[in-house]
């Protein structure tokens, strides 16, 4: 990355980075990489992957990438994201959906943090990133103003499949994941469409329930 070549210091700290990395050692060991086992899987048909616990900083760069402060972190947050999944990968899917945002929001916002945290990934395993196949169709209320039942109610048909799926294995990408409600809701949408296997990946999984409310 030509943007870490000008700059040798670690994008957290003082001191130097790791070659070809964005940090350094100490920042490195000490970001909350989510264990293994911590990957449940969201459904009986729907496994789970995430690189972080959402805990800081990871917390507090995605919140501060979602209200437009750190937008010069999200590559970095992007290639954090691709070193905590790409080794608990065990295949690789023909291409990744990031989950659309409702067109009001993307307009008022600038961008989809799912979609660019999910650029250095797709481009590490060579497959297409699909923003045009799902719309969000409805523009659901914020869940974090929701218990777990009106939170699957808000969601139903929060979603809508634009044109045919021309992919059977997809990977649903999200920035964090909470209760599983958005992506599952997404992933029976493709299921019901034509894909085969769907996996859910996410930069950071919240694994505390009272993380929740910092959540979207
Ligand atoms: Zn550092």
């Amino acid at each position: 990355m030509l943007g870490h070549a000008l700059n040798p210091h670690c994008a957290f700290c003082h001191l130097p980075r790791i070659s070809g990395y964005p940090l350094c050692e100490h920042c490195h060991a000490d970001l909350p990489w989510l264990l293994p086992e911590q990957n449940q899987p969201l459904s009986n048909h729907v496994n789970s992957l995430s690189a972080f616990a959402y805990r800081p900083p990871i917390s507090n760069l995605l919140l501060g990438i979602k209200f437009g402060k750190n937008l010069h972190e999200l590559a970095t947050l992007g290639e954090l994201t691709s070193t905590g999944l790409l080794p608990q990968l065990e295949q690789i899917p023909e291409a990744i959906l990031p989950v659309p945002l409702h067109a009001a929001r993307l307009h008022k916002r600038g961008f989809n943090q799912a979609l660019e945290l999910a650029r250095p990934l797709a481009k590490q395993l060579g497959v297409p990133l699909l923003t045009d196949v799902i719309r969000r169709s409805k523009a659901t209320q914020p869940q974090t103003e929701l218990d777990s039942a009106q939170r699957q109610y808000n969601l139903r048909q929060a979603f809508q499949l634009d044109k045919p799926l021309r992919h059977k294995r997809l990977a649903i990408f999200d920035d964090v994941i909470t209760t599983g409600a958005t992506t599952r809701e997404l992933a029976s949408l493709l299921l019901n469409n034509g894909a085969e296997q769907v996996e859910i990946w996410s930069c950071a999984r919240a694994i505390l329930r009272q993380s929740h409310e910092l959540t979207p």
